[in-house]
C-alpha cells in the first residue's frame, strides 16, 4: 500500500471537478490531485461534435446504470465516465436556466450565502467564449466556447415558423433576457470541436503539471478523522492523504461515497453494516431529473438527419467533417429548441422542447432509416423527488437510483398538456404538410388518461440528476451555503448534486457556474487559513 498526499484532493475529473481543479491552479499555489475513474479523452468520437450519439449508443465512457422500477419498468441511467465525464460525453446544449431558479437556491441558503441569478451571471460571463453576443448577458474572454448553430437544417427552419403560427415568439437567445421563445439551440462547440470542461478550463494545467490527474482511479470512500476529512481511499486499498477533498463525482457517486465514508442517514447506514460518522439524513435524497416525453413523427422525403445519423449517411458525414470540417457532424445535430408556458405564452417557461430532426431513442441515438422528427418534451420545475440509496455495503455495487418520474401528478399533467401543444404545433401551417404521419403517442392516444399512461410508458432520463448532496440553511441540508459537508472538517461537494432545485434548461453550464463559485469560496477559506 503506497501514499501519497496533496493540499487538495478533488474526486471526479467531470463538468465541475474541470472548473475546481483549474480555478485552484490558478488562484493558489497548493498541490493539486485530480482522481478520475474513468480513462482520458484521448477516444476522437468525444471530440467531433455529432461523436456523442455513437458514444451513447454503444455506451462507451459511462457509467452504466438502471433505475428501480418506474411505473413498472426499469429506465436505463448513465453518466460520463471519462475525463471531462457529463461535459465530454453530453450532447453539448448550452442552457443556464430561469432567473427564478436561482432565486430559488438563494432562498435555500437565506442570509448565509450569495447564489442568486445576479451572482451567477457574472460567473457564467466569465466562464464564457461566445461566438455571436457580447452584451450584458454574455462574454468573449472565457474558456468555454459557445457557439450558434452554422445552419439551421430545412426541417428545423420549419420548426421555428410552426412556433411562430402557434403564438410563441422567435427569441435569439435563450439565455439573455428572457427564455421564452422558439430558437437556435446555442452549443458549446468550438472550431467545430466539442468544448468540454477538460478543453474549456483544464488542459494548460495538465500541461504545466500543477494539477496531477489519476485517472483510472477509484475512490472508495473519504478518510475521515477525529471530524475531520484527511484523504481517500481507493478501489486498491491505495490511500491519497489530503489537507482538503472535494467530492466532484457527480449526483450519484458523490452521495455514494459519503454515505460509504459513514456520512448519511443513520439507518440506512446501520443497515449496510457501516459505521455511522455524521448523521446526514438528506444525502442520497432530493434527487431530480428531467424527464424526456418523446413525440415522433415520419416526415416526407429525406427532411433532417436521418440519412446522416444511419449507415452509408454517417460515413459520408464523417468523411466530410474530416476533410472540410462541416456538414451534420460538425454540430450536435440538434439545431432548434423552444421554451415555453402552455397555458400563457408571456409566463416564464415550464417545458422545454428540443426539436430533434431524428427518429431519436433514448434521447439521442438514431433508430430506423425513414426520416422523422422527435419532440423531446420536457417539464422544466419537476415537483417529483426521488433518491439514490446504497444496494449493500460492497462499493463495487452500484447504488440504487429512484428519479420517480411522473410522480406527482402536477408534473403528468404538465407533460400531457405538452403533448397536446406539440400536436397543434405539428398540425400549423409550416409543419403540416410535411408531417407524415405521428408515430409517437400515436394518432389513437387522445384523451388525457390515454395519454397520462403513454407518458409514464414513454419517459426517460435526460440525465440530468441534481439535488442528492442538498445545499441550504437548514440542518438537515447535506453541504452549507459555502458548499461544506455538515460535520466534517476540510469536505466539500461541488459538482451538480448540491443544486437545492434543478435549474430551468440543461445542467452542464449551470454545474460549471456552480463549480467556480463555491471554488472561489474555498480559495477564500483556504487564504483566511
Ligand atoms: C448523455 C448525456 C447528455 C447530456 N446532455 C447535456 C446537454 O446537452 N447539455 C447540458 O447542459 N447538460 C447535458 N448533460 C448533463 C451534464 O453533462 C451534467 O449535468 C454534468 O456533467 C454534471 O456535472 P458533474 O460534475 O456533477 O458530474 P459529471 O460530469 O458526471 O462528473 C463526475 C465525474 O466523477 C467521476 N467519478 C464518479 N465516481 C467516482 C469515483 N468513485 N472515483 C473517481 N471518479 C469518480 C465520473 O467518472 C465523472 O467523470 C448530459 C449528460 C449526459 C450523461
Amino acid at each position: 500500500m503506497s501514499q501519497e498526499a496533496y493540499d487538495i484532493v478533488i474526486v471526479g475529473a467531470g463538468a465541475g471537478g474541470c472548473v475546481v481543479a483549474s480555478y485552484l491552479a490558478e488562484h493558489t499555489d497548493a498541490s493539486i490531485a485530480l482522481i478520475e475513474a474513468g480513462d482520458t479523452d484521448s477516444d476522437p468520437f468525444i471530440h467531433i461534435p455529432a461523436g456523442f450519439a455513437k458514444i451513447l449508443a454503444h455506451d462507451r465512457h459511462v457509467w452504466k446504470y438502471e433505475t428501480v422500477p418506474q411505473h413498472g419498468t426499469k429506465r436505463a441511467y448513465r453518466s460520463g465516465k471519462v475525463l471531462g465525464g457529463g461535459s465530454s460525453i453530453n450532447a453539448m446544449a448550452y442552457v443556464r436556466g430561469q432567473r427564478r431558479d436561482f432565486a430559488a437556491w438563494q432562498d435555500a441558503v437565506g442570509d448565509t450565502g450569495k447564489w442568486s441569478y445576479d451572482d451567477l451571471l457574472p460567473v457564467f460571463k466569465a466562464q464564457e467564449h461566445n461566438d455571436t453576443f457580447h452584451d450584458e448577458y454574455h462574454g468573449i474572454g472565457g474558456g468555454l466556447a459557445v457557439q450558434q448553430p452554422k445552419g439551421i437544417n430545412e426541417l428545423n427552419q420549419y420548426c421555428l415558423k410552426a412556433f411562430q403560427e402557434y403564438g410563441i415568439p422567435y427569441n435569439p437567445d435563450y439565455n439573455g433576457e428572457s427564455q421564452i421563445g422558439v430558437s437556435p439551440v446555442q452549443s458549446t462547440v468550438g472550431h467545430q470541436r466539442r468544448c468540454s470542461a477538460v478543453d474549456a478550463y483544464l488542459r494548460p494545467h495538465l500541461a504545466s503539471g500543477r494539477v496531477t490527474l489519476l485517472t483510472g482511479n477509484t475512490v472508495v470512500r473519504v478518510l475521515v478523522e477525529n471530524k475531520r476529512a484527511v484523504g481517500v481511499e481507493l478501489m486498491d486499498n491505495e490511500m491519497i492523504m489530503a489537507g482538503e477533498v472535494v467530492l466532484s463525482a457527480g449526483s450519484v457517486h458523490s452521495p455514494k461515497i459519503l454515505m460509504h465514508s459513514g456520512i448519511g442517514p443513520t439507518g440506512q447506514l446501520r443497515q449496510h453494516g457501516i459505521a455511522v460518522i455524521v448523521d446526514s439524513p438528506e444525502v442520497g435524497e432530493n434527487l431530480h431529473d428531467h424527464a424526456i416525453v418523446p413525440v415522433r413523427a415520419h416526415v416526407k422525403g429525406d427532411l433532417g438527419y436521418q440519412a446522416a445519423a444511419h449507415g452509408l449517411g454517417t460515413v459520408k458525414a464523417g468523411l466530410r467533417y474530416l476533410v472540410t470540417k462541416d456538414g451534420p457532424a460538425s454540430g450536435n445535430g440538434i439545431e432548434t429548441v423552444s421554451h415555453w408556458n402552455p397555458s400563457d405564452f408571456a409566463a416564464e417557461p415550464t417545458i422545454q422542447c428540443y426539436h430533434v430532426p431524428i427518429i431519436a431513442t433514448g434521447g439521442v441515438s438514431p433508430t430506423g432509416d425513414r426520416s422523422g422528427i422527435t419532440f423531446e418534451l420536457v417539464v422544466l420545475q419537476p415537483k417529483s423527488r426521488g433518491w439514490v440509496r446504497l444496494a449493500d455495503n460492497d462499493p463495487t455495487s452500484m447504488p440504487l437510483i429512484n428519479p420517480n418520474f411522473m410522480g406527482e401528478e402536477e408534473d403528468l399533467r404538465a407533460a400531457v398538456e405538452s403533448v397536446h401543444a406539440i400536436r397543434e404545433v405539428m398540425a400549423q401551417e409550416s409543419l403540416a404538410p410535411v408531417i407524415q404521419q405521428e408515430i409517437d403517442p400515436g394518432s389513437h392516444i387522445q384523451s388525457d388518461a390515454e395519454i397520462g399512461e403513454w407518458v409514464k410508458r414513454a419517459v426517460a432520463t435526460m440525465f440530468h440528476p441534481v439535488g442528492t448532496c442538498r445545499m441550504g440553511q437548514d440542518a438537515r441540508a447535506v453541504v452549507d451555503a459555502r458548499l461544506r459537508v455538515r460535520g466534517v472538517d476540510g469536505l466539500r461537494v461541488i459538482d451538480a448534486s448540491i443544486m437545492p432545485n434543478i435549474t430551468s434548461g440543461n445542467t452542464n453550464a449551470p454545474t460549471q457556474a456552480l463549480a467556480r463559485h463555491g471554488t472561489g469560496m474555498l480559495v477564500e477559506d483556504l487564504k483566511r487559513t
